[in-house]
């Protein structure tokens, strides 16, 4: 008898620790595979800058280092999975979802929309690590790239080298916050490790950037995921 053809991965999630590395794997991933990245955290950001009645709610969460309630979170995944770019051609919903689901009822929500998980990419890092990155971290408002104190200075203090715009240290990226982010990581996002075991790959997300990469890479190709750019692909996966 032949083997069984793992389904292919049409529905991805990103699972990690706040600082676990998920938004720079997944803009990696969006531009070698063509998925759609709907990041929760970029969303959120969004509607705050924005002064949005769902950025008007979330703000103090997000500043205290909690979780943005449920209900909020659920009809935002349920109205971003309904544009275009989430749709293959023939219709099949694809996404990479990064921040999202986050407790055990926002995945509850996925199963009963149909759009559970085809694969689970979970980032381990150990606690330590994330205080020390998130800590030292600056991000672009403008393009979203990131940037580390220490780790991955930008050329000129505090500019963005891709685009210019002064870089931010997020008020979530405060020691107080971080902490808070990961007991909440831990407490309510944890469980969803045990939920997910059967289309679960543990990546360790302490490797250098590149070795995170390139493993997450070739989880996606053994799962026959999707439309590859060619080009790019080799530069990672040797
Ligand atoms: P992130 O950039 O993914 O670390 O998200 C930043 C913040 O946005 C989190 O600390 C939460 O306050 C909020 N947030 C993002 N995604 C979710 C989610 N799925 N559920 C609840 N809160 C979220």
């Amino acid at each position: 008898m032949s083997p069984v053809k793992p389904q292919p991965a049409n529905r991805i999630i990103l699972l990690g620790a706040p600082g676990a590395g998920k938004g720079t794997v997944a803009k990696a991933l969006v531009d070698l595979f063509g998925l759609s990245h709907l990041s929760t955290g970029d969303m959120l950001r969004a509607a705050v800058a924005a002064g949005t009645p769902l950025g008007v709610q979330a703000k103090s969460f997000m500043d205290a280092g909690a979780l943005v309630p449920d209900e909020l979170m659920v009809g935002l995944i349920a109205d971003r999975v309904q544009q275009p770019d989430c749709k293959s051609p023939s219709g099949v919903v694809r996404f990479l979802l990064d921040g999202f689901p986050r407790t055990l009822p926002q995945a509850d929500a996925l199963d009963a929309g149909q759009l559970g998980p085809d694969l689970v990419v979970y980032l381990a890092v150990d606690d330590a690590i994330i205080v020390d990155r998130l800590c030292g971290r600056r991000t672009c408002p403008g393009c979203g790239s990131p940037f580390h104190i220490h780790f991955a200075p930008p050329k000129v203090d505090g500019i963005c080298d891709r685009c210019g715009t002064a870089l931010v240290h997020r008020s979530d990226d405060q020691e107080a916050a971080i902490r808070k982010r990961l007991e909440a990581f831990h407490r309510q996002t944890g469980p969803l490790v045990g939920r997910y075991a059967a289309c679960l790959v543990t990546i360790d997300g302490a490797q250098a950037p590149a070795d995170v990469l390139a493993q997450v890479v070739r989880t996606l190709r053994a799962r026959g995921a999707i439309v590859e750019n060619a080009g790019q692909t080799a530069n990672v996966v040797s």
